[in-house]
């Protein structure tokens, strides 16, 4: 589990996903079930693929 910061905002490595192909990623959080590639983000705009590793944006922000 790894934590990151980019542009000052932290981002923590997701739960329930894997990799499926070079740099790109299946969420399986919840049932959109998004396949994901680099550089992009799921369904819900809050779990971006960075290198193959997906990352929750909205980890320690307060709703
Ligand atoms: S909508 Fe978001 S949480 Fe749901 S599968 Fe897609 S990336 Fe994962």
């Amino acid at each position: 589990m790894s934590l990151i910061l980019i542009g000052g905002n932290r981002r923590k490595e997701a739960l329930l996903y894997e990799q499926v192909g070079r740099n790109v990623v299946h969420c399986r959080l919840c049932p959109h079930e998004c396949v994901i590639p680099d550089g992009r983000t799921g369904f819900c705009g809050v779990r971006e693929n960075i290198d193959g590793t997906l990352y929750a944006l909205t980890y320690g922000r307060v709703a």
